[in-house]
């Protein structure tokens, strides 16, 4: 299992090997968010995050071994990618360790009530009982699986971004105004790309997204009836090509297995880079054009 601890202590291993890391903001209870950054801040940048729903926190031990390969092998990149390895601290916690870290006894009693018993393994909200991927400002509350009360997972919360989670990945996300994002969810096998684009974006993210589809072997899937997803928000509101990957067999169930990993390891260990340097050339390429369109005229 890769826990919180285990982040910790990776965070602290990139930290001391020169790798720069940074808070994306705090978690409902108050936990600092970290990311990793790799490559170069200056072109093309990417942002891939993990462990947005709790239970799938097998995508943050991929993010972390993604960005451990990528800062140890000096992976060629045009550009730089930046890694938060786990959105969902307190959710992903909670999983793990149950309420028993929580000082507040009127927080671990709501908790227990809503989760319906001790057992949090198939959590997937906050620590506020909102699911922070219904609770972006993206068509907000009309997905098919929202709910409007407190729960272990589809509740959209009392307002869009009424979240610190998604607050503080909103914000970072606009001050690095990447030119892809990587949402890692589990499980399916799958890669959730569309959210009402107009007709020249959606040419742009399909082509982008059944890359990613043609590399990883997932399949791609088309507008779905969830809403207020962080890759929605971003696609409907930043124009940002996004994607939902989810990785794992559906031949499993939740929480996804770990015995697994080395296989969604090898299906996605290259994908950011694959994505960064595609992007890269092609934005090289229409400069080229530009340029030299400009030197004839
Ligand atoms: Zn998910």
């Amino acid at each position: 299992m890769y826990t919180f601890f285990h982040l910790k202590q990776d965070i602290l291993r990139f930290k001391n090997a020169g790798c720069e890391v940074g808070v994306v903001g705090k978690t409902h209870l108050g936990c600092d968010i970290p990311y990793l950054f790799i490559g170069e801040k200056s072109g093309t940048n990417l942002v891939v995050v993990a462990s947005v729903h709790a239970r799938e926190h097998i995508t943050s031990l991929l993010v972390a071994r993604q960005a451990w390969f990528y800062f140890t092998k000096k992976v060629n990149l045009f550009g730089g990618i930046y890694f938060v390895p786990m959105l969902n601290i307190d959710g992903v916690r909670l999983c793990h360790e149950g309420v028993d870290w929580i000082a507040s006894k009127e927080q671990r009693d709501f908790l227990v009530e809503t989760n319906g018993g001790y057992d949090f393994s198939l959590w997937k909200a906050n620590a506020n009982a909102v699911d922070i991927n219904c609770n972006f400002d993206a068509e907000w509350g009309t997905g098919a699986s929202n709910v409007t009360k407190p729960a272990p997972q589809g509740y959209i919360g009392t307002n869009p971004m009424s979240e610190k989670e998604s607050v503080a990945l909103a914000e970072f996300t606009k001050q690095i105004n990447p030119d892809y994002v990587i949402a890692y969810h589990a499980k399916g096998e799958e890669i959730y790309w569309q959210f009402f684009q107009d007709e020249q974006k959606l040419n742009r993210d399909y082509r982008y997204a059944r890359f990613v589809a043609n590399y990883t072997g997932y399949k791609l899937v088309g507008q779905t009836q969830s809403a207020g997803g962080y890759k929605d928000w971003c696609v409907q509101k930043l124009g940002i090509p996004a994607i939902t990957v989810e990785v794992g067999n559906d031949a499993y169930s939740h929480p996804y297995p770990y015995h697994q990993i080395d296989d969604i390891v090898a299906k996605n260990l290259l994908v950011p880079q694959k994505m960064l340097n595609t992007i890269s050339k092609e934005k090289q390429n229409a400069k080229q054009v530009y340029e030299g369109g400009y030197q004839r005229g």
